[in-house]
């Protein structure tokens, strides 16, 4: 603790990385301090769409029925050629997905922070300063110098772990030596959010318009609003492409005349693919887009924000409870790094296919390949290198085979407890749980305890059915059941961020 009150962990930047990151913290019972450089929220227009798993993790932080409350779910994703003609179409639409909530929601970020922001404010262990600038840190003794935006003010703090949640052009990232390698991926956006009297036509999904001429995509969002962003032309500026005559150029392929269209927000934007070398110095880490930049094109940005900071709040908190050592943060670079290159990757691999040039986008508008895109064998291996997937190390189990649960999260299906649907999530603990389908083999068993791991069997029996006994027997209708055995396992061990530490193999 320092001479000023800051609380045990320092969390630089208020965006939604940070702030998710504080509430995670809070709920394994650690205090921090969150400052901004900024007061208020970031108003320009940014992320919209969110997958299932990153609304898991913001049901961990609280906040997932208010997140209900300000998106919507979107049907998925489609390749269309320069007549706005699908010839590659992505479902992601159900209602329920594997994590327990729609499996692609579209929202305005500026509405998640406000969500976020009031969560905060509930959370005693969060402390949230705004306008409080980190101007230099010394990762060796965790010494961080502020100033007051308003004041000048400048102070020295000491903390116990520092978070570099402070995006792009993050300071902690160079004070830790470390550097973006480039995956070579660079282009101007023009980036415009309206809302729209009349309904715009569309299927209610993302739709990426692959012409080489001018490559665009189109999202229709929550309620009346809508975005486009357009491929920015050498030589255009923002602020020409936003002209009146311009804008209804751009959109004219979308809006009628007498649709009603306000703008809000226009602004360009460079999209970067990049990721850092280097994660953490000590108890120095990064997380968010201070670790890594993808191009907006599967939405997944600050999905892998979210992503970061469920890998390390647990172990954050694991460390500085005492329970573990800090050679355990060493396993949220190994984790998070490859998972996060792989999504950046496919990002840029739909975004040439988008913007690269009349021999790609050919080949895509191919019907061939349309249609190897439609088969479901070839949709599923796409949409794994999004689903995290943790290699093996001292936190995830060497896999016995290719269908081995080890190192992929555990779905979240609805389970009764006393009659009451709830989600998994919001029934377990927040420490290790050993998921069981029958009796547990004595070594799996002998983990769980080490790790005081409570001992869930899984009964989809109608005697069961409605009830929790002791904690001990889950009804979850079967679903977990159906996993452990597509898995070929008959017990699944969890961490805390319900990632598959450990199975053990059916008896036959
Ligand atoms: C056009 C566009 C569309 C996008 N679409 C999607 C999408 O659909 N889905 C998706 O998942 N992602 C999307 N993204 C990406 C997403 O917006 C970002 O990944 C996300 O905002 C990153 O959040 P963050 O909290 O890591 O960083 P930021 O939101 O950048 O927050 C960093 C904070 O740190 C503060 N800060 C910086 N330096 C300091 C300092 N020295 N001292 C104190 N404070 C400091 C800043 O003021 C800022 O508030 C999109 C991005 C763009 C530009």
């Amino acid at each position: 603790m320092d001479q000023d009150g800051t609380r045990p962990v320092l969390i630089v930047g208020a965006g939604p990385t940070g702030l998710t990151t504080a509430l995670l913290l809070a709920r394994f019972g650690v205090a921090c301090t969150v400052v901004d450089r900024h007061v208020g929220i970031h108003p320009l227009p940014r992320a919209v769409h969110l997958d299932d798993e990153a609304v898991r993790i913001l049901q961990r932080a609280g906040v997932a029925d208010a997140f209900a409350r300000i998106s919507r779910r979107a049907t998925g994703l489609r390749l269309l050629d320069a007549n706005l003609r699908p010839f590659a179409e992505f479902r992601r639409d159900r209602p329920v997905g594997d994590h327990g909530h729609p499996e692609s929601n579209l929202f305005d970020q500026p509405d998640l922070e406000r969500i976020l922001r009031a969560e905060v404010a509930r959370q005693p262990l969060v402390e949230l300063r705004e306008g409080v600038e980190v101007t230099s840190v010394r990762p060796s003794d965790l010494l961080v110098e502020l100033r007051e935006a308003c004041s000048g003010a400048a102070r020295r703090v000491r903390a116990e772990a520092i978070l570099g949640c402070d995006g792009a052009d993050s300071t902690i990232r160079p004070a830790i030596g470390s550097r973006f390698r480039d995956l070579r991926f660079t282009e101007r956006w023009f980036v415009l959010d309206v809302r729209c009297e009349r309904p715009l036509p569309g299927w209610g999904g993302v739709d990426q318009v692959c012409d080489p001429r001018r490559a665009a995509t189109f999202l229709p969002l929550a309620g009346d609003r809508y975005r486009w962003e357009f491929r920015m032309h050498p030589g255009e500026t923002a602020s020409e492409l936003a002209r009146p005559e311009r804008l209804a150029k751009l959109t004219a392929r979308w809006v009628t005349p007498g649709s009603g269209l306000e703008v809000l927000r226009a602004a360009e934007y460079t999209f970067r693919a990049r990721i850092t070398n280097r994660w953490r110095h000590g108890r120095v880490l990064l997380l968010g887009d201070a670790a890594h930049l993808t191009p907006p094109f599967i939405g997944q940005g600050l999905c892998a924000g979210l992503r970061d900071a469920h890998n390390l709040a647990w172990k954050l908190a694991a460390v500085l409870g005492g329970a573990d050592d800090d050679v355990l943060l060493d396993s949220y670079q190994a984790e998070r790094a490859p998972h996060a290159e792989a999504v950046i990757r496919g990002a840029v691999r739909v975004g040439r296919a988008m913007t690269g040039g009349q021999d790609i986008a050919a080949a895509l508008r191919r019907p061939a390949t349309g249609l190897l895109l439609r088969v479901p064998g070839v949709r599923a291996a796409a949409q794994r290198g999004i689903a995290t997937l943790y290699a093996p190390g001292p936190l995830v189990d060497r896999r016995r085979h290719r269908r081995d649960l080890s190192g992929t999260h555990c779905p979240q299906p609805t389970v009764l407890v006393d009659g009451h649907a709830s989600r998994l999530d919001d029934v377990l603990g927040d420490g290790y749980t050993l998921l069981a389908a029958g009796p547990v083999p004595p070594a799996l068993r002998a983990r769980a305890q080490g790790l005081r791991a409570p001992v869930l069997q899984l009964r989809p029996t109608p005697e069961a059915a409605g009830r929790v006994h002791d904690y001990g027997q889950l009804d979850d209708g079967g679903h977990l059941r159906a996993w452990l055995a597509g898995g070929r396992a008959c017990a699944a061990l969890l961490r805390p961020d319900r990632i598959v530490l450990a199975t053990a193999p059916q008896s036959h």
